[in-house]
């Protein structure tokens, strides 16, 4: 049996903080219906409500509970663009197809709010976001993307801060500077995608939990996506099962697993801070990701608390870790204490392209989202929603994308990514 079926979710500052309980049956009984989804995160939930939308019949499966797997726990930072900078990508698609996918990330940043006000989700959302430089080499980098951002893509939204500036917003001394983005944000993850599942129900979409998907038959007309205790038959299916991919079998995914190393990040939530202490951390509500490979990632969240998080190769006295990197950048907190914390497997692509497509004519999958799956799994559903409808011209860009696979089993994955974390720990030390 998968490892993560039939978990409730883990215990989290969000799952404390839930304002929708919605509890849904495990699938007991054969169904059809025109699209089945498998997995109730916001690629899964995303692409069941336009489907929805559009009127399709809609079955959404998952294995454990809605927003169990990343999207439930994350650090809740839309971001716009990728997680490589726009200019890589206009060698590879050409500068057309590039400021296409551009305005797509943007749109992805759209969707949220569309949705927020549309079916009135209550989930924080607070605008405001800055990429923070740890080095001269770094800060470089930023003043670059946000000059191909303006020139190119003529998008005014971002500016770049010097040391000085950054210091009116963020009272730490580690950065040397920062791009700040006015339309990226930042929202109760869980809550966002509760609110994503309550809209689909409302829309007649069926969610069932508890309900691992343990084989697919795939036929030219219909697909017959088995659990263990019953059967969706569904013209069209759609893989949303991110990071956890690799624990499912090779008839399920058809060898799309390889393009995903799965990067554990972890995060720890303070006590609710006064607001003087609060000012004394980021003082306009803005969230913060560092410019490093193996980052730092924080916010304050709307009780007042520090959200800090890390990504990391290990989960060995996490919390501790997770202290020690907040106090290294804000050592004035060396006295607050730590209410909760919890972790999460990222799904990282090797070159952090984004993974959406098509393994046959009905089934699809987006996933790869590499650190900026709460805005781009919007997106997807989206882009998905609209192939399946008829219309697959901003899915075949994203097709168009390459990704490499790493080969070899779970070991290898394992060990690749062992060297992967040792190999970016050195970029980050001396690039
Ligand atoms: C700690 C952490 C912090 C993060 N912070 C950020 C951030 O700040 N900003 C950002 O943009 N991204 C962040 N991410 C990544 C982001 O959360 C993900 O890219 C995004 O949530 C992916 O959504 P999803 O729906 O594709 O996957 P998930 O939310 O993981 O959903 C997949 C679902 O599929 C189900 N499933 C899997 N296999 C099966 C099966 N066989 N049968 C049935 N169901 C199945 C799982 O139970 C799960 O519910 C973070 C991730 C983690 C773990």
């Amino acid at each position: 049996m998968l490892n993560f079926a039939y978990q409730e979710h883990i215990k989290t500052y969000y799952s404390d903080t839930a304002n929708i309980h919605l509890e849904f049956t495990n699938l007991s009984q054969n169904q059809t219906a025109d699209v089945c989804i498998i997995g109730a995160g916001f690629t899964g939930l995303s692409t069941a409500l336009e489907l929805a939308e559009q009127g399709k019949s809609v079955i959404v499966l998952d294995g454990a509970r809605v927003g169990f797997g990343a999207s439930g726990r994350s650090g809740g930072q839309a971001i716009n663009g990728f997680e490589e900078g726009i200019e890589s990508y206009i060698k590879e698609l050409g500068l057309e197809k590039t400021r296409k996918i551009w305005d797509m990330s943007l749109e992805a940043l759209d969707i949220i709010q569309e949705r927020i006000k549309k079916y009135n989700i209550q989930c924080d959302w607070q605008q405001g976001y800055a990429t923070l430089a740890l080095n001269e080499r770094r800060m470089e980098e930023l003043v670059l993307s946000e000059k191909v951002a303006r020139d190119i893509f003529d998008y005014k939204h971002s500016q770049i801060w010097d040391k000085n500036q950054l210091k009116q917003h963020l009272n730490s001394d580690v950065y040397c500077g920062a791009l700040y983005d006015s339309l990226s944000g930042h929202l109760h993850p869980l809550n966002y995608c509760l609110g994503l599942a309550k809209a689909c129900q409302d829309l007649g979409v069926q969610i069932y939990e508890h309900s691992p998907v343990v084989d697919l038959d795939v036929g030219t007309s219909k697909i017959t996506v088995k659990t263990d205790k019953a059967t969706v038959v569904a013209k069209d299916v759609v893989l949303a099962t991110n990071a956890y991919i690799s624990e499912l079998s090779d008839r399920i995914h058809f060898g799309i697993a390889k393009k995903i190393l799965p990067v554990e990040s972890f995060i720890v939530a303070t006590e609710p801070l006064e607001q003087n202490v609060v000012d004394s951390i980021i003082n306009n509500g803005m969230s913060v990701c560092d410019s490093n490979y193996l980052l730092n990632y924080y916010r304050i969240s709307a009780d007042n608390r520090l959200l800090f998080g890390s990504d990391s190769s290990t989960n060995v006295d996490m919390i501790a870790k997770m202290r020690s990197n907040m106090l290294k950048v804000f050592p004035h907190l060396e006295n607050v204490k730590i209410n909760y914390g919890w972790g999460g497997p990222i799904d990282m692509t090797l070159n952090s392209a984004p993974h959406f497509g098509r393994i046959k004519p009905n089934l699809y999958f987006a996933q790869g989202f590499s650190g900026h799956g709460v805005a781009l799994t919007g997106l997807a559903g989206r882009i998905i929603s609209e192939a399946i409808c008829g219309n697959d011209e901003r899915l075949a860009i994203f097709e168009q994308l390459k990704v490499p696979s790493v080969f070899g089993g779970k070991l290898v994955k394992k060990a690749a990514l062992f060297v992967g974390v040792r190999y970016y720990r050195f970029l980050d030390k001396f690039c």
